[in-house]
Formats: C-alpha cells, sequence, structure tokens
C-alpha cells in the first residue's frame, strides 16, 4: 500500500544553540519559582525525551539534538532576549510519557518539550504553551510486514505502547482485541519489535519515522485512519506549571516567532528531514480542545 506507507527523507544530528551551554550536572531542583524566574536567573531545567531520533536524544557524547530539543532552546532563548536577560544555561532532564505532569507538579522541570500532545486531562494539572505542531498516531512494523495495513488489521495481534502516552490510551478505546503490551519508552518498544517479540507499536507518526529513518531497511510506517480521517491529531504544546499564565503567554510569543520567522521550517527539515507527517500548530489556539 504505497500511499499509507512514507518515510524520513533525510535524519540528521543537531548542534546546539549558540549561547546556550548543555550543562553536564547542575540545579536538580528545577523551577521552584516558575519558568521565567529560571531563565531570568540563568539556569532553567529543561525536560525532554532522551530515545527518540529526531525529537528528544541524548547522544553518546552526551550532547543533546532533535526538534523539540531545538524547539525548547529557541523559546528559552528568545523569552531571555525579549525581556533582556542573558541567554540562560540549560540542564536537560529526561521526561519519560508518565512522569511529564509529575515532574512539572514537582518543580523538578522548568518547562517541558516532549512529543507532549496538549489534552484535557494533562490541562488539568499542567499549562501548556502552543501548539507548536500537529501529527497524527501511527504503527511501526517489521519491513516484512504483510497482515498489518491498517487500524483494523490490528485485532488479534501483539501491540507495544508506552505507559501514559495518549496513543496507548486511544488505541485501547478504540481496539479492545488488540494486545497491548505497554513499556517505559519507546526504545523498547523497537527494540521488541526488532526481535520480533511484538508484531508492531503505535505511537506519533513523528517518532516511528526517526526510528525508522535510523534503521534503514528495516520497519515501515502506516499511517492509521478512521472513516477516512487520521486516527488521531496529536497536538505538541511545551508542558509547564499550572496557571503560570505569564509563562504560557510567553512561551506563545517565542513559538508565534518561531513559525513566522521561519526559523520552524528550518528546524523541522534539519531534524525530521521536513516530512509529510508534521503540520505546524498555531501557538496558543486550544480550540480543539472544546
Ligand atoms: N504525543 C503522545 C503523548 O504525548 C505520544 C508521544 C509520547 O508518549 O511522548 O502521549
Amino acid at each position: 500500500m504505497k500511499r499509507s506507507t512514507f518515510r524520513l527523507a533525510a535524519l540528521t544530528s543537531t548542534v546546539a544553540i549558540a549561547g546556550v551551554t548543555l550543562a553536564a550536572c547542575g540545579d536538580s531542583s528545577g523551577g521552584g519559582d516558575g519558568m521565567l524566574a529560571a531563565i531570568e536567573a540563568g539556569d532553567v531545567t529543561i525536560g525532554t525525551k532522551y530515545d527518540q531520533p529526531g525529537l528528544g536524544l541524548r547522544n553518546p557524547d552526551g550532547s543533546m539534538s532533535g526538534l523539540d530539543v531545538d524547539v525548547a532552546e529557541y523559546v528559552v532563548n528568545q523569552i531571555a532576549e525579549a525581556k533582556g536577560w542573558d541567554a540562560p544555561n540549560v540542564t536537560w532532564r529526561e521526561t519519560p510519557s508518565a512522569q511529564r505532569e509529575t515532574l512539572i507538579q514537582n518543580g523538578e522541570v522548568d518547562l517541558i518539550a516532549a512529543t507532549y500532545s496538549i489534552n484535557k486531562g494533562r490541562s488539568e494539572s499542567v499549562n501548556f504553551g502552543g501548539p507548536y505542531l500537529v501529527t497524527h498516531q501511527a504503527l511501526l512494523v517489521r519491513e516484512d510486514e504483510a497482515d498489518i495495513t491498517d487500524l483494523e488489521s490490528l485485532d488479534g495481534k501483539i501491540l507495544c505502547s508506552v505507559t501514559g502516552s495518549t496513543p496507548a490510551q486511544k488505541v485501547k478505546d478504540a481496539l479492545p482485541g488488540v494486545q497491548l503490551q505497554e513499556y517505559d519508552t519507546y526504545s523498547s518498544c523497537v527494540e521488541a519489535l526488532r526481535q520480533g517479540n511484538i508484531d508492531a507499536m503505535t505511537t506519533d507518526a513523528t517518532i516511528l519515522l526517526g526510528y525508522s529513518a535510523q534503521a534503514p531497511g528495516q520497519f515501515k510506517v502506516i499511517e492509521m485512519e478512521k472513516d477516512g480521517e487520521p486516527f488521531t491529531n496529536e497536538y505538541y504544546g511545551v508542558g509547564l506549571a499550572k496557571d503560570d499564565a505569564e509563562a504560557t503567554d510567553a512561551i506563545n510569543e517565542a513559538l508565534t516567532k518561531l513559525h513566522e520567522s521561519g526559523e520552524f521550517d528550518k528546524l523541522l527539515e534539519k531534524n525530521l528531514g521536513g516530512n509529510e507527517a508534521v503540520a505546524p500548530g498555531k501557538p496558543g489556539d486550544l480550540s480543539f480542545l472544546d
């Protein structure tokens, strides 16, 4: 099915944006006084994924790369510039899917950019800037997989996703017949798929395209549709402390500039090969939650 198979054109590693230092260690307490205070004080703790190539990846040399890494760095630097502060040092913190709200609520991170979909449930515990990107839930299967071609053909198959993620929840609701195994990270799902322990994994197309591009010839990405529409829309936001309206506005201003300046397109091309599974979001417009 050619229509439903899409690939990543290129996946390149990223370099740190000038002005942001990657702190090897640092203040582990994160943003007790809020994100803006942390940026002003010159030391900000950002949560992201460490195992998602093209989005949030900790490289063997300790450097960070990916679209979420670049977006988060742009946001904190842009806010600092707009306020007349120095660009802050960044301490990175790994934020697995199931821990994101808790790490924000505990003040262990000041903000999170980690393939983090904005939804109603999460919005009760945290605030979101964004959305800065829209993608859709998809499937990753082995290259030689012939049986799994769409959502319906998953019935009776062993599927992997990650605890606390929106795709895991959506697939459980839609397909009670599927055998869903929930792991802590997507990289462990990829390993299980490679070993033949599961038949498919599901999450956002962005993430799956990143894994597929890293292992040419091993996997293919399959779109999921329901009634001719994408199975889900995943609106990526920047998570931060609940009710911090001033910081949320500052993030949205920075994200608007990211889009309007054309920088977002460049970052997308650099990290994800400008692929068709991604559209820019409208920062500050949360009408999709209604
Ligand atoms: N965007 C989805 C979510 O926030 C899936 C990706 C992830 O688990 O980080 O749940």
